[in-house]
């Protein structure tokens, strides 16, 4: 796809379109100068729409580099973006989601987000935050109040939609009964190996669209790659002459998903967005739909192995189905 070529939009429950496609800013440790250089790129190969989030400290760095990319002539205005971001589990708090949107908009140099989410269904005490998250401070979360002020943000025009992330089913359920405005998109991990069947037609029944995070199956290092190390998203690659990354990322096109996918490489940028015009074979689909599911992280992995949740149901908060 060239810069001219636009991508494809999906129309939200808002009534606004995402790109089908955005730039995941998120990298540990964060490193500015190589954010927002990587961000720049992402402007030039024809990102429009960016995925941040106070946690991932990628704020600042991006509104420097779409104030560059302004000055640049690059985009004629921040309103070519969309722009996501996002509020953590130590800002979870009712009275704390107005100064907390308001934080992220310094941040960006911007007037407005596109979108804005609750990151985790989860709320732990304020203050700084800490990885892992220590069990004694997860909290209730007040859902109902957070989502009310998320309702404010948005009435106030500090964002145009709101939503989720890492919702299961059961919590959309909970909030879909107190929202007056209803989340436009819920954030989930979802890749050939963990395909979310299940949420995934229960959102497409509410109206509410799904965001595919770590569509390449992630960033950790921890243990081998589920995406890069499948025999049958290869054996597809090879067939076809394209990467392994661009078939799984046309399976989530194909699925009727919104893409956030992270690279920090010029050319992986651009491969990532060369999924438009091809698409799998009806064979092709059904091999990825054989490929064995390789359930995504649950709530444990965020959470220290010291401590109790105190005051908390620890299927309260899971993030996974
Ligand atoms: P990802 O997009 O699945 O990418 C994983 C890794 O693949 C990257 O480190 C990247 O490294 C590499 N890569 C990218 N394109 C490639 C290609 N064409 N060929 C080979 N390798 C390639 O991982 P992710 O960062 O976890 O997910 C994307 C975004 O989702 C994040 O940045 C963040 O915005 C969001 N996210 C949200 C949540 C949440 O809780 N809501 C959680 C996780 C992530 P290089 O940079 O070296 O190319």
């Amino acid at each position: 796809m060239g810069t001219s070529e636009k991508i494809p939009k999906l129309r939200l429950n808002s009534g606004h379109g995402m790109p089908l496609v955005g730039m995941g800013t998120a990298e540990f440790p964060p490193v500015p100068e190589k954010m927002k250089s990587a961000y720049l790129d992402a402007i030039v190969v024809g990102y429009r729409h960016f995925d941040t989030a106070s946690l991932y400290k990628s704020e600042e760095p991006l509104g420097e580099a779409i104030q560059e990319a302004i000055k640049l002539g690059l985009i004629g205005s921040r309103h070519e973006l969309f722009v996501t971001s996002k509020l953590w589990c130590n800002e979870n708090h009712p009275e704390m989601v107005l100064p907390s949107i308001k934080n992220s908009l310094r941040n960006l140099k911007t007037e407005y987000l596109d979108l804005f989410l609750i990151h985790m269904p989860m709320s732990v005490k304020p203050g700084p935050h800490s990885f892992p998250i220590k069990r004694d401070d997860v909290v209730p979360l007040n859902l109902k109040g957070v989502w009310e002020a998320m309702e404010d943000c948005q009435n106030q025009g500090l964002t145009k939609a709101i939503g989720v992330s890492n919702f299961t089913t059961k919590k959309l359920e909970q909030l879909l009964a107190l929202a007056k405005i209803p989340p436009a998109v819920n954030q989930v991990k979802m890749n050939p190996t963990w395909q979310q069947q299940k949420l995934k037609e229960y959102c497409a029944r509410k109206g509410i669209g799904i965001t595919a995070y770590s569509p390449l199956g992630g960033q950790s290092n921890l243990s081998p790659n589920p995406v890069f190390t499948s025999e049958v998203l290869k054996k597809i690659a090879d067939a076809k002459g394209k990467t392994v990354a661009q078939i799984s990322l046309r399976w989530l096109l194909e699925q009727g998903v919104i893409i956030v996918v992270k690279s920090f490489n010029k050319e992986r940028l651009q491969q990532n967005l060369d999924i438009f015009e091809w698409e799998l074979t009806d064979e092709e689909r059904q091999k990825i739909s054989t490929i064995p599911q390789k359930k995504a992280g649950t709530v444990e992995f965020l959470l220290s192995k010291e401590g109790s949740l105190n005051s908390v149901d620890i299927s309260d908060i899971e993030i996974t189905e």
